[in-house]
C-alpha cells in the first residue's frame, strides 16, 4: 500500500497542465466593423503612464540607450534604458532623454557683449546653433545675435564686438509660455528664437522655432505633464541607489529588472524601492498567477516572461520557464482584477505575436531582437557574407556579464569562477530606422484588431478569442511551396 502511494506521488506530477505559446494559437476571426487604421492603440503601461503605441524597447545594452529611448518616446512608445552603466551615467541618460524635445531649452549657448563677432561665429558653429542670447555677467539678457546679424554683407567686421552687431530689441517670454504663444511671437516679429527670462530679465531658457516644429512632427509622442519625453529605466532589484537617481532625474517608470521576481528578497527590496521613489514601479519578470498575487498590492505594473527571449537560454540551462501565452494569461487574470497593467516581455518575432500577447491579457509588449537591428540601437553595423547585421546579446550572456551587466542572471559566484550564462551573443539583420520597424509592428497589430473586430487595446483583451493550431496549421501559416524572391518589410523566414 505504502509503495503504491509513493509511486502515485511521482506519477501524479505528470498530470501536467497544457501550456501554450505564440505559434500554438491564432486569433479567431470574427465579424468586424473596425477598419485597421481606425483601431486605437492607446494603452496603460503602468498605473499612471499612458502611451499611444503599446510597445516598449527592451532594457538591454544592445537595444536601449538614450538614442533608442528618445526615438521610442517620439513615436509614442517607451524605451527602457538598460542598466549596464554606472548609477551616475543612468542619471545623465535620463536627463538627456527628458531634455531631448523640451519646449524650453535650459542648457542655452550664450554670447557675451565683448566677444568678437569672429569668436561668436566660431562658438556657434562648434555648438551647432545658429543664434545665441547675449548676456552680461549676471545673465541679464542684453540682446540676441544670429547668423543674419553677422553675415559679412551687413558691414560688420570680424573683429567688431558683439554689442555692435547684436539685435538689442529682444522679444522675450516668461517660463509659462506655451508652444502656441511662442510661435505667435515668432511670426509676429519674424524671429526664430525667444529667450525666456524671469522678472529681473535674467535668462532662464530659450525657445526656438526649430524645436517647436520638431515637437509638431511627433504629435503622438509619449510626453509627461510638462511636455517632456517619457522614459523608462531598468534598475536591479537591490539597486535603490540607481532607482533614486533615475527618479530624481525625472524617470517616468522604473522597471525592477530581475529574471525571477517571485523571490522573497526581491519582493521586499522592490517594495522598499517603490516607497523611496515618485515614479511608477513595474516589477518583473514573472510567469505565474501566484507570483502576480505576491506583487499586485504594490506594483504599478507587472512584466511577464520567464525564458521566451530570442537570445535566452534560461529554459535549456535551468530547465525552468513558462510558455509565454500561458504566462501572460495567468498573470493577466490576477492583474485585471486590480487594474494593474501587464507587459509581455520577450519572444515576439512578428506583429502577429504582439497582438496575440495583447489578446492573452497584456496591455503592452516589450521587444528586444525586433529593434536590435535598427539605426537607433547601440552598436555599429557589421557585414558578414555581404549582408548587414548589428550585434544583439542577452543580458545574461558571457559578454554582457563580463562588461558589468547581467547580474540579473548572476549567481553569487566568486569573481574568478566561471559564469553560468542564461543568454547568448548573436547578430541580428540590420533593419534601418526604428520608425519604419514600429510602423510595420503597429500596422500589423491594427490589422489583427480588424480581424477580431476590436477598436481598442482594451477591446482586444476583453473580446478576442483564440483557436489552437496544429503543427500542420503552423506550416500553413507561413509562406510555403514557394521561393521568396523579394524580402517583405514585415516578414523574414524563421531560422
Ligand atoms: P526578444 O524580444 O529578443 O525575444 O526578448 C527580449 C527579452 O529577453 C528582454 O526584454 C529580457 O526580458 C529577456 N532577456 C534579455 N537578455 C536575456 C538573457 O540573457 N537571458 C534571458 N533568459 N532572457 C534575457
Amino acid at each position: 500500500m505504502a509503495k503504491e502511494s509513493y509511486e502515485q506521488r511521482f506519477l501524479e506530477k505528470l498530470n501536467v497542465p497544457e501550456t501554450l505559446t505564440f505559434d500554438d494559437v491564432l486569433l479567431r476571426p470574427t465579424e468586424s466593423n473596425v477598419e485597421p487604421e481606425q483601431a486605437g492603440t492607446d494603452t496603460n503601461v503602468s498605473k499612471s503612464v499612458t502611451l499611444s503605441v503599446p510597445v516598449l524597447s527592451a532594457a538591454m545594452d544592445t537595444v536601449t540607450s538614450t538614442e533608442m529611448a528618445i526615438e521610442m518616446a517620439r513615436q509614442g512608445g517607451l524605451g527602457v534604458l538598460h542598466r549596464n552603466m554606472s548609477v551616475e551615467a543612468t542619471g545623465d541618460a535620463v536627463e538627456r532623454v527628458k531634455r531631448a524635445d523640451e519646449l524650453i531649452i535650459r542648457d542655452v549657448v550664450t554670447a557675451s557683449p565683448d566677444q568678437t563677432v569672429q569668436e561668436v561665429d566660431a562658438m556657434m558653429s562648434s555648438e551647432g546653433v545658429s543664434g545665441a542670447p547675449v548676456v552680461d555677467d549676471d545673465d541679464i539678457v542684453l540682446g540676441i545675435i544670429s547668423g543674419t546679424d553677422i553675415r559679412p554683407y551687413l558691414e560688420v567686421g570680424d573683429r567688431d564686438e558683439v554689442r555692435e552687431a547684436m539685435t538689442d530689441e529682444v522679444i522675450t517670454a516668461s517660463d509659462d509660455v506655451t508652444a502656441r504663444e511662442a510661435l505667435e511671437l515668432m511670426y509676429e516679429h519674424k524671429i526664430e528664437r525667444v529667450p525666456i527670462v524671469d522678472e529681473n530679465g535674467t535668462l532662464t531658457g530659450l525657445v526656438t522655432m526649430q524645436g517647436i516644429l520638431q515637437r509638431r512632427e511627433y504629435d503622438a509622442a509619449a510626453r509627461d505633464s510638462s511636455g517632456r519625453l517619457r522614459v523608462g529605466v531598468a534598475v536591479g532589484p537591490f539597486e535603490e541607489d540607481r532607482a533614486v537617481v533615475a527618479d530624481e532625474a525625472g524617470a517616468d517608470v522604473l522597471f525592477i529588472d530581475c529574471a525571477h521576481a517571485h523571490n522573497r528578497s526581491v519582493i521586499d527590496s522592490a517594495k522598499a524601492i517603490k516607497s523611496a521613489v515618485d515614479a511608477d514601479v513595474v516589477v518583473g519578470n514573472i510567469g505565474t498567477a501566484e507570483a502576480a498575487r505576491e506583487l499586485i498590492d504594490f506594483a504599478d505594473g507587472l512584466k511577464v516572461g520567464i525564458g521566451p527571449g530570442s537570445i535566452c537560454t534560461t529554459r535549456v540551462v535551468s530547465g525552468a520557464g513558462m510558455p509565454q501565452i500561458t504566462a501572460i494569461a495567468s498573470v493577466a487574470d490576477v492583474a485585471a482584477e486590480h487594474d494593474v497593467p501587464v507587459i509581455a516581455d520577450g519572444g515576439i518575432r512578428y506583429s502577429g505575436d504582439a497582438i496575440k500577447a495583447i489578446a492573452a491579457g497584456a496591455d503592452a509588449v516589450m521587444l528586444g531582437s525586433y529593434f536590435a537591428g535598427t539605426d537607433e540601437a547601440p552598436g555599429r553595423i557589421i557585414t558578414m557574407n555581404g549582408k548587414k547585421y548589428k550585434q544583439y546579446r542577452g543580458m545574461g550572456s558571457v559578454g554582457a556579464m563580463q562588461s558589468g551587466g547581467g547580474d540579473r542572471y548572476l549567481k553569487d559566484a566568486d569573481e574568478d569562477e566561471e559564469y553560468v550564462p542564461e543568454g547568448v551573443e548573436a547578430a541580428t539583420p540590420y533593419k534601418g530606422s526604428l520608425e519604419s520597424e514600429l510602423h510595420q509592428l503597429v500596422g500589423g497589430m491594427q490589422s489583427g484588431m480588424g480581424y477580431v473586430g476590436a477598436e481598442s487595446i482594451q477591446d482586444v483583451k476583453e473580446t478576442a478569442e483564440f483557436v489552437r493550431v496544429s503543427p500542420a496549421g503552423q506550416t500553413e501559416g507561413h509562406p510555403h511551396d514557394v521561393v521568396i524572391t523579394d524580402e517583405a518589410p514585415n516578414y523574414k523566414p524563421r531560422e
